[in-house]
């Protein structure tokens, strides 16, 4: 494999992501490396089947190998969602102070803390190649949101054997430990060893 897609508009992940290829000998492509300006409809059940929804559509757009992420938080005292809808969800709110109250209030009112976030990272080699890459961290819904790093969820939830959110503690500590890094971690390693 000489050449890879990322197929991702997040201009940070993209930035995060290319570091990481830089070390290596395939050469990472975005999406404005290959013209692509348009995006599939994610109407997938899970995490995974979303994320094969958008490699499979770079693989067939630009005709090389295409990977793409997909992830969320998924909250006990919420049946387990938002999941995959977790960017709508947030956003149905006036603010994210609201949302982090209506969760925490379904967490006291139903006594379930925990909670995870996942990352499914889907990798399109061929028309009949695919292969997924989880991630998954575990924690609960803190009682109060804290920190100002981080983003989306963050302030809010607290790793286990953690006593701070995930917005308390550094990025490169949050690296270390994430959803996001373990799945990068296991392609990395496919790709590569
Ligand atoms: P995406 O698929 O990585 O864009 O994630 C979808 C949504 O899940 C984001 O917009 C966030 O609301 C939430 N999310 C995913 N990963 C994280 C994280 O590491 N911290 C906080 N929120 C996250």
């Amino acid at each position: 494999m000489k050449e890879i897609l990322f197929f991702s508009n997040n201009k940070n992940k993209v930035f995060e992501i290319k570091k990481i290829f830089k070390k290596n000998k395939v050469k990472l492509l975005s999406l404005s490396d290959v013209n692509i300006d348009d995006q599939p409809i994610e109407n997938g059940k899970t995490f995974e089947e979303n994320a094969k929804i958008k490699s499979d559509y770079g693989f067939n757009k630009a005709g090389i190998p295409c990977f793409a992420d997909d992830s969320g938080i998924c909250i006990e005292s919420l049946n387990w969602k938002p999941g995959i809808s977790s960017k709508r969800f947030l956003n149905k709110f006036r603010s994210k102070d609201e949302c982090f109250k209506y969760i925490m209030k379904s967490v006291k009112v139903n006594c379930k803390k925990k909670a995870y976030f996942k990352t499914s990272i889907s990798l399109t080699i061929n028309n009949s190649k695919n292969i997924i890459f989880n991630g998954k961290l575990d924690g609960k819904i803190s009682d109060k949101k804290k920190g100002g790093s981080g983003f989306g969820y963050d302030p809010i939830f607290i790793p286990n054997s953690y006593e701070k959110t995930l917005a308390e503690i550094s990025v490169n500590e949050k690296n270390k430990i994430s959803h996001r890094s373990i799945a990068v971690t296991k392609l990395i390693n496919f790709l590569f060893s």
